[in-house]
């Protein structure tokens, strides 16, 4: 399972469902990695992804990023983590059930609004 030393709830479940269609991703396309784990350019993806979940101005309250006004990945990086889903999505209902039901009635969900001041992990992180 991922490990995330910094987020929490909604976040660090999004991120462990990042995390295991990654796994999906890298097995199926990078043979090459050590016997363990995921290739440097997965692990690249995975620890941007827990970065932006870490500042995501919606913190706990985050919508699916698909739907987000926001859209705070870099160009390059969105569209990996789109070729990602896109492969590894269908692939996840077998191996993690409930992550790919709750991943799916994410995506159903309408766009948010702009994001309110003041709920970001990082945020409550400082205050804490
Ligand atoms: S794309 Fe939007 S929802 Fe996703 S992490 Fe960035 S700000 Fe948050
Ligand atoms: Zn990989």
């Amino acid at each position: 399972m991922t490990v995330s030393a910094v987020l929490s709830g909604k976040l660090l479940f999004e991120f462990r469902t990042i995390g295991a269609m990654v796994e999906i991703y890298c097995k199926a396309h990078h043979p090459l990695k050590p016997a363990k784990g995921l290739c440097d350019s997965c692990c690249e993806i995975l620890s941007y992804a827990e970065t932006r979940l870490d500042r995501c101005p919606y913190g706990q309250q985050k919508p699916t990023c698909n739907k987000c006004p926001v859209h705070c990945y870099k160009p390059e990086m969105k569209q990996k983590v789109r070729e990602i889903m896109i492969y590894a999505g269908p692939r996840m209902l077998l191996p993690h059930p409930i992550m790919a039901i709750k991943h799916l009635l994410a995506e159903r969900q309408p766009a948010p609004g702009k994001p309110p001041a003041g709920l970001s992990n990082r945020h409550l992180r400082k205050l804490g």
